[in-house]
């Protein structure tokens, strides 16, 4: 076996296609602090969250290799199959929280299952898409076994599109409200997914809307001091999002290019 065959085609090595997740990376990043200037925002206030559901383990690695650290997965199987491959951080245990150089968080976006709830909890650093009450005690049990906590974000449906996962808007401060007792679980704000659509004064109210709950909800007393995070946008929307006030953006083709 020759040196060529283990080398990287030259349009991949100078970021002309092939991969190019460096290259890619790094445009977000620049997208992204782009967008918080023109928002007046702190660049360092807003949290890349890598994509990376379809994506296999080594293209993964290479973004690591980067210096991404979380990622973010919506099956249970695959998050948990990638994390015990290229290791994890999670959040709170005893011991638990430091992160080594090349700790690895992994955050859950999509609908989480109650009978997925044992396999998934020692993976993940936070959960995206909390959902239901149910979903919420069901966690709380098993993060007690495990003498752990977790930042969990409730998921707002604030499109009404009847595809999506999330509690409606007028239903997420009773939902916060109720999490927040859960002694396992530490609320730390609202996500939701952008409607589909191009129409980007739609996508806007929608993240809008979740600002507004956040801060009403906070208002009211209902959460801790730290809930104070909103987790908004993807590839086709995080500058929005970020206009918006996103302190999460989750970001997949973007970063790794389009999913098979
Ligand atoms: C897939 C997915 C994303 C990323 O979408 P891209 O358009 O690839 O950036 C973000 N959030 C959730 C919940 C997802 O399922």
């Amino acid at each position: 076996m020759g040196n060529t065959a283990q080398q990287r085609p030259d349009a991949e090595r100078l970021g002309l296609g092939g991969t190019g997740i460096a290259q890619r990376l790094a445009l977000v990043h620049r997208r992204i602090a782009e967008a918080a200037c023109r928002a007046g925002r702190d660049p360092a206030s807003i949290t890349l969250v890598a994509v990376s559901k379809g994506v296999e383990a080594a293209r993964i690695r290479e973004a690591l290799q980067c210096g991404q650290r979380i990622f973010g997965e919506n099956r249970v199987r695959e998050l948990v199959l990638k994390a015990v491959e290229l290791g994890a951080r999670t959040a709170g245990g005893p011991g638990g929280g430091e992160p080594g150089p090349a700790a690895v968080e992994w955050h859950m976006i999509g609908h989480l299952q109650r009978n997925k709830v044992r396999q998934v909890v020692p993976h993940i650093a936070m959960l995206h898409s909390l959902d239901s009450l149910p979903l919420a005690e069901e966690l709380d049990r098993h993060l007690q076994r495990l003498g752990k906590r977790l930042d969990v974000l409730v998921e707002v449906n604030t499109s009404g599109e009847p595809t999506k996962f999330g509690v409606a808007p007028d239903g997420a401060a009773e939902l916060v409200r109720c999490a927040a007792r859960l002694a396992s679980l530490r609320v730390v704000g609202l996500m939701t997914i952008g409607p589909n659509t191009t129409d980007v004064e739609a996508i806007r109210r929608a993240f809008r809307l979740l600002r507004e709950l956040l801060a009403r909800i906070r208002d009211d007393g209902l959460a801790g001091p730290d809930f104070a995070h909103l987790s908004m946008g993807m590839s086709g929307d995080f500058e929005l999002a970020i206009q918006e006030g996103a302190t999460f953006v989750r970001i997949g083709t973007a970063i790794f290019g389009a999913r098979a």
